[in-house]
């Protein structure tokens, strides 16, 4: 085996956040804006955004919710309504106080005491408040209800530690908000927005997600349940990637959410609320990235297939882009998961390995060079980014096909990367879970902190309640640990609780988390 030189400078290996900024600067993706805790997102990270955007929005409509749009500032007052809601987010809250800036005599600005807001405005942190208002308003019987609804959003959370996509202060998202007749319908949709962000994060983004309920110390501020999809970065951390909450009713009661029951009677609306962010960006990057750069998966990628012609700043250029633009054409009545292929020509001027690079690093899923002997032979010279490198020369492992062949095999190759890169996380996700630990020291073997990547333990636990469970909670968070989620589909327990030595109800993730 010859070794290779990969396309970063930096490996997962060597620094694992320094890896990820490489990655995010060499594909182009975004940077630092320098506003704290806001990123620029850069057309190849904004069109994988829209992507998931698109795939996601039509599983939203296909459940029979709406999209609609809210306002960007939430009036004090009715933020304050849930007591628990407000607790959880004033610490992260920007305010609007005034309307006008005025001079401050030494050349710059400050805001005008004569227009100070009679009431401030919050920069929405999370729309229930605000949403909750028009539901009391549009929901008045029981035929109104269900009431879904989407928005598609920008939201501020001051955030201290940032990280771009995966803890940003300003985040782009979807929020669900649905508004139903009882606790059994608000659950079930509770249940159904997790298992949309299930089928979304591992059939579109291949990412393998757990799919369980958060403790109590986790719950979304205000929300009766919480649960979540958490995926296993290729650090061995774990990464929310989606939460869905079951409110109950004191969101309706805050807002004054009522419906006239069938039999005649107010009652107040049990509500729903479930967001994914741009941090599923991040859960791609961490979970698919290598050492040469971003790995897109097909279904996601802006461009599935990208062409870079051989050119020579010659005569010879007019007939290789000619047959390129064939190819391209072709390829384009191809389709994969359901919609036509998404081809890019990259005829810009350039060298034909650097852009080949650049693509590299960029992810794309399929790249094709072609040059006069392969335009001769009507040939195409094809990288696979999942299989990037013959691993006994050290080169990049080209496969020369018919074009022909290539074009009629393009979906079906596109297909294979995305299992490929599904299968992949999911072994290294089951590779580094442990499912037999029942003591402390056991634990502390397992997450030992010279351990590269500690990966995920899934321990049994009594359920511990208030002072008793955030006992624990400290217990793992001076061993830099949190709780995951308890798994729907998990063994039923039968053993002693990890941390209260009770007997156990239920089993739960423990782990490293971002
Ligand atoms: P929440 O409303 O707190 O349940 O958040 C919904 C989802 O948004 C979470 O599951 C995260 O995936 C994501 N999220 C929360 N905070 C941030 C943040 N600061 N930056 C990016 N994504 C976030």
């Amino acid at each position: 085996m010859t070794a290779i030189r990969h396309a970063l400078s930096i490996t997962r290996d060597a620094d694992f956040a320094q890896w990820y900024q490489e990655v995010i600067a060499s594909a182009d993706m975004a940077e630092e804006s320098g506003v704290r805790g806001c990123m620029v997102i850069k057309p190849w990270g904004w069109g994988i955004w829209e992507r998931m955007q698109a795939l996601l929005d039509r599983r939203i409509k296909a459940a029979g919710v709406q999209n609609a749009y809210f306002p960007l500032f939430i009036p004090l007052g009715n933020f304050v309504r849930e007591a628990e809601h407000v607790e959880g987010f004033a610490k992260e809250m920007a305010v609007v106080t005034h309307h006008r800036l005025i001079a401050d005599g030494k050349g710059g600005l400050v805001p005008d005491p004569e227009a100070k807001l009679e009431e401030p405005l919050i920069v929405r942190p999370t729309s229930e408040t605000i949403i909750g208002d028009a539901m009391s308003r549009w929901t008045q019987s029981w035929r109104d209800l269900p009431l879904m609804l989407n928005q598609w959003a920008n939201v501020v959370r001051w955030e201290m530690r940032t990280r771009m996509f995966l803890r940003t202060s300003e985040f782009l998202w979807q929020e669900g908000h649905t508004a139903h007749e009882s606790r059994d319908d608000a659950m079930a949709e509770t249940l159904r927005a997790l298992e949309m962000y299930q089928a979304f994060a591992e059939e579109d983004v291949a990412l393998p997600v757990i799919v369980g309920e958060k403790p109590a110390n986790e719950r979304f501020p205000g929300a009766v349940g919480t649960w979540s999809i958490e995926a296993m970065m290729q650090d061995g951390k774990a990464l929310q990637a989606g939460t869905s909450h079951y409110l109950g009713t004191s969101f309706a009661d805050a807002a004054n959410i009522r419906f006239q029951d069938r039999e005649g009677s107010q009652q107040l609306c049990h509500t729903t609320s479930w967001g994914v962010s741009t941090r599923m960006v991040g859960a791609m990057i961490m979970a698919h990235g290598d050492d040469d750069g971003l790995r897109v998966p097909p279904a996601l990628a802006p461009f599935q297939v990208v062409i870079v012609p051989m050119l020579r700043e010659d005569d010879g250029d007019a007939a290789i882009l000619e047959y390129c633009a064939g190819l391209r054409a072709a390829l384009l009545q191809q389709s994969a998961f359901g919609e036509p292929l998404r081809v890019l020509l990259d005829a810009k001027p350039g060298k034909a390995a650097a852009k080949r690079w650049d693509w590299v690093r960029k992810g794309a899923p399929l790249i094709v060079e072609v040059g006069p002997r392969d335009m001769e032979n009507g040939k195409v010279a094809v990288l696979r980014r999942d299989a990037l490198w013959n691993l006994d020369n050290g080169k990049p492992a080209f496969d020369f096909a018919a074009k022909d062949e290539f074009v009629t095999n393009a979906a079906a190759v596109l297909q294979q990367i995305q299992q490929f890169l599904f299968d992949e996380a999911h072994a290294r996700r089951e590779a580094n879970i442990v499912r037999d630990i029942d003591t402390i020291e056991a634990l502390d073997a397992f997450f030992a902190a010279d351990k590269r990547y500690p990966g995920w333990a899934e321990v049994q636990w009594s359920r511990p309640e208030g002072g008793a469970l955030d006992k624990v909670v400290e217990q793992l968070k001076a061993r830099k640990l949190t709780f995951r989620n308890v798994p729907l589909d998990a063994e039923p327990a039968n053993g002693a609780c990890l941390f209260t030595g009770e007997p156990a109800v239920e089993r739960i993730y423990v782990a490293r988390a971002y």
